[in-house]
């Protein structure tokens, strides 16, 4: 059966396919493989949108493989199987009273394929989801399992948090968690020009800060989530029509009826996406943190995401808006910009360096390359570094430039990998053969 991701732009029919419901199955499916002469790949959630999950040789699907191996209330330390998904996670760790620091917007990913693309959120003083990761254990090609940590291993654990799937297959995660916490979101309107000027100012004086801009309108919608500091009356959630009517009509099925008149009548996108825009509300309201980070993303599209040092984003922010009226085909996704800190992760976007994120979507079915490549120009230029699951066209000579620690991590790949057992033709792209 062919394999194919969320966004339609990859797919693949592996030789073989595996279940492992355990570490020792994860080593005989390595091992069978192998023996056939097969690389071999972990299957995720398929939500990244580049081929980094494509493989012809054995597909390992890690669905089986979830839950929490252990938990340690005192240190919010908490270890779980590789395919747990965050959604799952969320729901395991609330039943705990503890919490991830910081997320995306979807909660369908695993937490290995999550943390191997280096999946992040949003909030200057927080680092993406590998940052939380305190240790893990790797099956390596060979079937022997190793662990790693700050303390144990400490060059593999500085490369494996981010690793594409290129040192082997891991197959628990243990991360740092906290205690569980309710955060107060505040979503509103604003004039472009407005987000822009005050940008370091909303960065820095909120946890959580992010913006939408649609490329025709003038307004952005803002969001800006905080904390609720100690007993200050609990969770005030929005109503359960409300929610409905704020994210499943609005932002998924009127939007997408919005996508698909834009899509059959492609001069009707520009006034549509003021439309959008010009309909945004504001909206207030409190919930356990997993709540607030997670939305329903129900229409497809594809992206391409770049982290750009933090004071280059206002530069390229300009040359897009600059760009964006040119384009022959007009853009009917809105452009998202978050922030996050600096990590030690090898291959992380984030690693020793505070960033802007901005990513740029297409609707499914509508032409996307001329935008994309204009966009990918702009950030390349302000050292960005693509997000290793959204599209981009970098090779492993750019990598080398923006990626300081590039040479150490292909070390490790070396050491732990020597055969290429875990190779695919992204990999051969991004690191090299
Ligand atoms: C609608 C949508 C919203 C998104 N929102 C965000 C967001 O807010 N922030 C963000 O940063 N990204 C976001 N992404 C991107 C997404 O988080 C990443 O692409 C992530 O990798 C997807 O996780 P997955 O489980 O689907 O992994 P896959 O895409 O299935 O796999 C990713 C890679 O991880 C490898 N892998 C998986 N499991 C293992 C394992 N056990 N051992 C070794 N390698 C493994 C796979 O082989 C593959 O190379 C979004 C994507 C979509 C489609």
């Amino acid at each position: 059966m062919t394999w194919q991701n969320w966004a339609g732009t990859a797919s693949a029919d592996p030789a073989r396919r595996y279940w492992p419901h355990s570490t020792e199955e994860i080593a005989e499916a390595i091992l069978a493989a192998a023996g056939a002469g097969l690389t071999v790949r972990a299957l995720g959630s398929g939500h990244s949108f580049t081929p980094v999950g494509v493989t012809s040789g054995a597909a390992l699907d890690i669905s089986g493989l979830s839950g929490i191996v252990a938990a340690d209330l005192e240190s919010g330390l908490v270890t779980v199987r590789a395919g747990t998904t965050i959604r799952e996670l969320n729901a395991a760790l609330g039943t705990l009273g503890l919490a991830m620091p910081n997320l995306g917007d979807i909660d369908a990913q695993t937490i290995s394929g999550a943390i191997s693309t280096g999946t992040h959120g949003t909030g200057a003083r927080l680092a993406g989801i590998a940052a939380a990761v305190a240790g893990l254990d790797l099956v390596l090609a060979d079937g022997s399992v190793i662990s790693c940590s700050a303390g144990k291993n400490p060059d593999l654990f500085a490369a494996a948090r981010v690793s594409l799937g290129a040192l082997g297959v891991i197959s628990t995660v243990t991360l740092a968690c906290v205690p569980a916490f309710t955060l107060a979101a505040d979503e509103r309107p604003m004039r472009l020009e407005e987000v822009l000027a005050r940008f370091d100012e909303f960065a820095a004086g909120n946890e959580h800060f992010e913006f939408y801009w649609f490329p025709y309108g003038k307004n952005a919608l803002v969001k800006r989530n905080n904390r609720i500091a100690g007993k200050s009356g609990g969770p005030q959630p929005m109503p359960a029509w409300r929610r409905f009517l704020e994210y499943e009509v609005m932002e998924n099925a009127a939007f997408g009826a919005l996508c698909r008149t834009g899509r059959r009548v492609p001069r009707l996108i520009k006034p549509l996406n003021r439309l959008a825009a010009a309909t945004l509300s504001k909206r207030s309201y409190s919930a356990p943190s997993h709540e607030v980070f997670v939305t329903p993303r129900r229409v497809r599209f594809v992206e391409s995401e770049y982290a750009v040092p933090r004071q280059n984003v206002l530069g390229v922010l300009a040359e897009l808006r600059a760009g964006v009226p040119r384009l022959a085909d007009p853009v009917m996704f809105p452009v998202e910009v978050r922030v996050a800190a600096a990590d030690d992760v090898w291959l992380s976007t984030g690693y020793e360096r505070e960033n802007a994120y901005v990513a740029i979507h297409q609707f499914t079915g509508l032409p996307y390359q001329e935008y994309f490549r204009l966009f990918e120009s702009v950030a390349a230029a302000a050292g960005g570094r693509p997000h290793w699951g959204k599209m981009h066209t970098r090779d492993a000579d750019y990598f080398r430039q923006v990626y300081p620690r590039f040479a150490d991590f292909l070390r490790v790949r070396d050491e732990m990998d020597p055969e290429r057992r875990f190779a695919n033709p992204y990999l051969e792209q991004v690191l090299g053969a």
